[in-house]
């Protein structure tokens, strides 16, 4: 029977491999997590255990357990999918070939929605100068509402919905899938400031207004080759491709949002690290100010940001 160790090296050998096979980047490092992981889910045991009792044997059935995961992994399948889990900003979610798998690169989409949303629920003048216009608004309605378009997981609303418990946070998809997944993601957390609704984009949102509306829709044009390759083979084609410019989406969000952003609100998008001049100029020709795009962590244009330039003035300014 060989050990642990040398089972784990024999897989990370055959990961790299087919990883080569298939054109794609595996890393040796990456290939020993990923055969770690997979021993890790089947045994129920962290990281730590499996390195301390790397000289234990595996019971047959155990390593027939784990060759089956391997095989999955050799052929492709996505390592969050055979695993059913994904970490995304701290939060562990669940996920499933009906939702995207969260990239760390929708992380500054998080983060620049946590920059413009106040930390407190009591908001006063000299808070926020970003949503200083929207006072004499919470004073007859004293909610900050955040949505989420193409929430799939949950993963960027449940992200914000944490960080700002005081926040009411909408996540949309129009995959029924999808909303079940988000949804136990919200119940497996706790996290309670937070709804999902059905609707295809703004569709089931008729008369509702956000402060912050984030998204990151499917982006990649319909024929880009990336689609054929990797994990995105196995992911929900709705959720990646987008028309034959990759922009369908994006256009309709912007072409829509100022129905559903309050005064003063911000919409932010994630899109292709080769779009984002193409969307602020979408975003200037609808009418939305302050326009400014930041890169993700692999230094790639990846969100651009907008605000509606509308100021609510009323009796008491
Ligand atoms: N960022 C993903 C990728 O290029 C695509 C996700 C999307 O289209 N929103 O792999």
């Amino acid at each position: 029977m060989q050990s642990i160790k040398k089972i784990l090296s024999a897989s990370e050998a055959r990961l790299v491999e087919a990883a080569l096979i298939e054109k794609n980047d595996l890393t040796p490092q990456e290939a020993k997590f990923e055969a770690q992981l997979l021993l890790q889910s089947i045994l129920k045991v962290n990281r730590a255990w499996l390195i301390a009792h790397d000289q234990d044997t595996l019971a047959a059935n155990i390593h027939t357990d784990f060759q089956t995961l391997l095989m999955r992994r050799l052929h492709g399948e996505p390592i969050a999918y055979i695993l059913g889990h994904r970490e995304f900003y701290g939060l562990d979610l669940t996920v499933t070939p009906d939702t995207l798998i969260p990239r760390p690169d929708t992380e500054t989409l998080v983060e620049a929605a946590l920059a413009k949303i106040p930390l407190s629920s009591f908001r006063r003048k000299s808070e926020s100068s970003d949503f200083k216009t929207l006072d004499s608004d919470f004073r007859r309605n004293d909610e900050l509402n955040v949505l989420d378009l193409g929430t799939g997981t949950g993963a960027i609303a449940l992200a914000i919905a944490k960080n700002r418990p005081q926040a009411n946070v909408v996540g949309v998809d129009a995959s029924d899938a999808a909303l079940e997944i988000a949804q136990k993601n919200a119940q497996s957390l706790s996290i309670a400031n937070i709804e999902f609704i059905l609707s295809d984009w703004f569709e089931a949102l008729a008369g509702d207004q956000f402060d912050v509306i984030v998204s990151n829709p499917p982006y990649i044009a319909q024929n880009d080759p990336h689609l054929a390759q990797g994990d995105l083979r196995f992911e929900p084609i709705s959720a990646l491709a987008s028309g034959v410019d990759g922009l369908d989406d994006i256009r309709h969000i912007i072409e829509n949002c100022l129905i559903y952003l309050k005064p003063q609100g911000w919409l932010m998008l994630e899109h292709g690290y080769d779009q984002a001049e193409l969307v602020a100029d979408l975003m200037a020709q609808t009418g939305l100010v302050d326009i400014a795009t930041l890169k993700d962590l692999g230094n790639q244009h990846r969100v651009t940001i907008a605000k509606n330039p509308l100021i609510v003035s009323t009796h008491w300014d």
